[in-house]
């Protein structure tokens, strides 16, 4: 074990322990494992090893306090309460988190900061929420009262990745409590130190046992366990699409149901009339953020071909200028988050089948054995080449020409993605036809903000999976219709 070099103050480590009905509980194995930082490729803190036995008795802990517990019999308004307090907790403790989430996750600290604004952010809207969410009475024949009634599931799974480990915990989590279910949760085995800490402050907040659950391991054991358990109620899962499909065919097993958020290669769509001056630091920063592995990074630049050789020259000067570093108050890009992930990233990057327009840098200080990737940028891209079609997950952009609007709806919709797309266009009649035109879950004109926006309704269509998070409708998914029918003649 040794103190990393990203801040001077001493990281707080959580223990190798999961969160069981308040409980902090070794795996039942007793096994273990090693958390790496991505920094310098070292092990800096352990975690439990868990299994299916763990995921066991999480899932019969939330069972306890969703039927016969506290937390079940809690009002709405004293559920969001307590998530206002974790919120008010997480605020508190945002410095402490964002160091040990930049060392577990590798990313800039500038933006572990942001990231705990957020996660407090998820507690404070939901919270806030608990108590909102009403029911209709629905006009019916003479004599009878029906209502419309929105009910918790009752227990439910999260599956979680290491991207944005305290964002992502309080996306998927934060509405399903705010409906009164009690959650499981499996963070990534990669990055799930602030998960744990979370943990902590929400037996502190007072949660009752049993409303949060925390089990950390490897997604082959504990996160299969999670998805494949009878005593789930409904899963929320966020990652690959390749889990995505074997946690829809467990849900499916189980006659659940579960949402599924699996990223995309979500285009920025720029126009000729374009405030190119807005448009392309903007597309920049919404693919480097956090190493380009964000489900939302925008991370085909679709240009029309009037402007296309301007603006690829200035992203071109931009990306040779961006250098990937350690954690420190000026980085904008840190390591990846692993060796297999680097792997992943480079192998593409040698494989692209399209002109290398550069390279970023990896700054001289930067530990050998971390897990660090230059930035590349490619163009012209042909809109049907492997590096212009699959999720990288790293920084990487491509550039595609497009002809006109016709041409650039084409492209834009030509993946098997549909999560975000950005558009820039002064053109409000054109702004209004690209946001219908495009297939996905989410559009921003003259604007990106990947992952941005705790109040704005997010999910995908085809690949990149299926649901809502945030906003409103996540709380709608995490509940549902219960129709009282009451014959009082
Ligand atoms: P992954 O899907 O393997 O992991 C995501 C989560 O699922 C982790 O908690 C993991 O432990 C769990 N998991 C893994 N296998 C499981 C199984 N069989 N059953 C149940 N749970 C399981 O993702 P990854 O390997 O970390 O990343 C691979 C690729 O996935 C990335 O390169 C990227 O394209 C994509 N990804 C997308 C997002 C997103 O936000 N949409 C996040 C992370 C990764």
């Amino acid at each position: 074990m040794k103190d990393l070099p990203v801040s001077d103050r001493k990281l707080a480590l959580p223990r190798p322990l999961n969160l069981i009905g308040n409980d902090f509980v070794p795996a039942a194995s007793g096994a273990e494992m090693d958390v790496l930082s991505p920094i310098d490729g070292l092990p800096f803190a352990r975690i439990a090893d868990s299994d299916a036995a763990d995921i066991d008795a999480a899932v019969a802990a939330a069972r306890h306090a969703f039927d016969a517990g506290e937390w079940g019999r809690l009002p709405a308004m004293e559920r969001g309460r307590l998530m206002l307090t974790l919120s008010a907790l997480i605020l508190e403790h945002a410095e402490d988190l964002a160091q040990l989430e930049s060392a577990d996750n590798g990313k800039p600290i500038v933006q572990a900061r942001a990231d705990m604004q957020v996660a407090a952010r998820y507690f404070e809207f939901y919270g806030g929420a608990a108590d909102k969410v009403h029911g209709e009475v629905i006009p019916f024949m003479a004599g009878y009262n029906v209502e419309m009634r929105r009910e918790p599931h009752g227990v439910t799974g999260h599956i979680i990745p290491w991207n944005y480990p305290a964002q992502m915990l309080g996306r998927s989590v934060a509405p399903a409590l705010a409906m009164g279910n009690a959650t499981v949760l499996k963070p990534a085995e990669d990055a799930c130190l602030s998960a744990l800490r979370i943990g902590e402050l929400a037996v502190q907040a007072g949660f009752p046992p049993g409303a949060l659950n925390i089990v950390t391991g490897r997604g082959e054991t504990a996160g299969k366990a999670l998805s494949e358990h009878r005593g789930i109620d409904f899963m929320s899962f966020t990652g690959s699409p390749e889990v995505g499909v074997m946690i829809q065919i467990a849900a499916a097993r189980n006659f659940i149901g579960c949402t599924l958020e699996l990223g995309g290669k979500s285009p920025q769509v720029i126009f000729e009339d374009a405030d190119l001056d807005a448009a392309i630091p903007t597309v920049v920063k919404a693919l480097i953020q956090n190493g380009g592995q964000t489900c939302s990074a925008g991370s085909r630049a679709l240009i029309q071909r009037s402007i296309y050789d301007r603006v690829a020259a200035d992203l071109t000067a931009r990306f040779k200028e961006i250098a990937a570093s350690p954690s420190g108050e000026d980085a904008v890009l840190g390591p990846l988050i692993s060796a297999r992930q680097k792997r992943r990233v480079e192998g593409y990057i040698d494989a692209a089948d399209a002109p290398l327009l550069g390279r970023g840098q990896i700054r001289a200080d930067a530990p050998k054995a971390g897990f660090y990737v230059a930035p590349a940028l490619f163009g012209p891209c042909d809109p049907a080449s492997r590096i212009a079609q699959e999720e990288v997950f790293g920084p990487v952009l491509t550039l595609i020409p497009f002809d006109d609007e016709a041409d650039a709806i084409r492209i834009a919709n030509g993946t098997e993605y549909g999560l975000v797309a950005g558009v820039w266009t002064r053109d409000g009649a054109r702004q209004q036809r690209m946001a219908k035109a495009l297939r996905c879950g989410q559009v921003f004109i003259n604007g990106y903000g990947a992952g941005g926006g705790v109040e704005l309704p997010f999910g995908g269509i085809r690949k990149s999976g299926h649901g809502r998070e945030k906003g409103f409708a996540a709380l709608l998914e995490f509940s549902h219709i219960k129709t009282v029918v009451n014959n009082h003649g």
